[in-house]
């Protein structure tokens, strides 16, 4: 299928196609000897990502393990239509987003509060899986890939509270999630996620400085792709977030409303960035994984509780 692409060490990378783009939001398989599938994307994603289970040879009852850096949609939606399709699958989370697997009302209602019509078309509705299917990680905890093989998970909050890093012990290869930024791979382009409610800069600090000190062989985005510029790319992760931050808090200073805020930090911010500056497809790629309007909003809420 032209959505799988295979990294390596029995990793195939699964674009999901995510309200029908290619290059938003990807899922990955480890074909280890209990298949795990990291990420599911999002509700309305999950029959392109069973299809490419599938075709990967992974059965109905051969999936060992579905886990999720964090609980939003774009990440973890698809849950509880995945779960369905693989009976023998156990769920894997970090303990601060279990409940809203199990249970997923309120989350959907804040959701909608957030994207109103569009919920429908972007993501779907997370569907609820039984509360005894989940496994919920705290700091840190382990999955067993089989052989021999684990992926250890690490508590990474900053960009959401629910927020895991995975390491996988055969390839050296760390699930950054969300929580180093979204990575554009047609231009190189970082930029940092700071989405409202959970965002705050010294715990996303501190979870880059983590993947840092865990020594990784090969970051894996969410958004998007492999990169194997490590520690580069983590030092560009942790500036991306002292740059948008210090604008905003100088937007805030000056007594910016939300609107002008966003408008200057888009601008300021505007030439560090090639895709928006490429072609307007891959610059429209880019605002609607990582809108500046949701990264601003995110980072001035996080400054109205640290200096209210
Ligand atoms: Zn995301």
């Amino acid at each position: 299928m032209d959505n799988i692409t295979a990294l390596g060490g029995d990793v195939y990378e699964i674009d999901t196609r995510m309200a029908g783009y290619a290059g938003i939001t990807a899922g990955y398989l480890i074909l280890s000897d209990r298949p795990c599938l990291v990420e599911t994307g999002t509700s309305t994603s999950a029959p392109v990502v069973r299809d490419a289970i599938a075709s990967l040879g992974v059965g109905p009852g051969d999936l060992a393990t579905v886990v999720v850096t964090h609980i939003h949609l774009d990440h973890a939606g698809g849950v509880g239509d995945i779960a369905r399709s693989f009976p023998s699958a156990q769920v894997v989370v970090h303990e601060k987003g279990a409940r809203h697997l199990a249970e997923p009302s309120r989350l959907m209602a804040s959701a909608r509060m957030v994207w109103g019509d569009k919920l429908d078309t972007l993501f779907g509705e997370l569907a609820p899986t039984e509360a005894e299917r989940i496994l919920a990680l705290g700091d840190t905890g382990a999955i067993d890939l089989g052989n021999g093989r684990t992926l250890s998970s690490h508590y990474a909050p900053g960009h959401a509270k629910h927020h895991v890093g995975l390491v996988d012990s055969a390839t050296g290869d760390l699930y950054v999630g969300d929580a180093a930024g979204v990575y554009l791979p047609e231009t190189g382009d970082l930029r940092p996620a700071t989405p409202p409610p959970d965002f705050d800069l010294k715990t996303a600090l501190d979870s880059i400085a983590l993947f840092e000190a865990l020594g990784p062989q090969r970051l894996l985005f969410s958004h998007y792709g492999p990169v194997e510029a490590v520690e580069e790319t983590l030092e560009r992760s942790a500036e991306e977030l002292r740059v948008w931050v210090d604008l905003t808090q100088q937007a805030r200073s000056e007594g910016m409303d939300l609107d002008h805020a966003v408008a200057m930090v888009r601008d300021r911010t505007k030439e560090r960035y090639s895709a928006l500056t490429a072609d307007e497809a891959t610059a429209e790629q880019f605002e609607l994984l990582n809108g500046a309007g949701s990264n601003v909003a995110g980072i001035m809420h996080w400054l109205d509780r640290v200096s209210p």
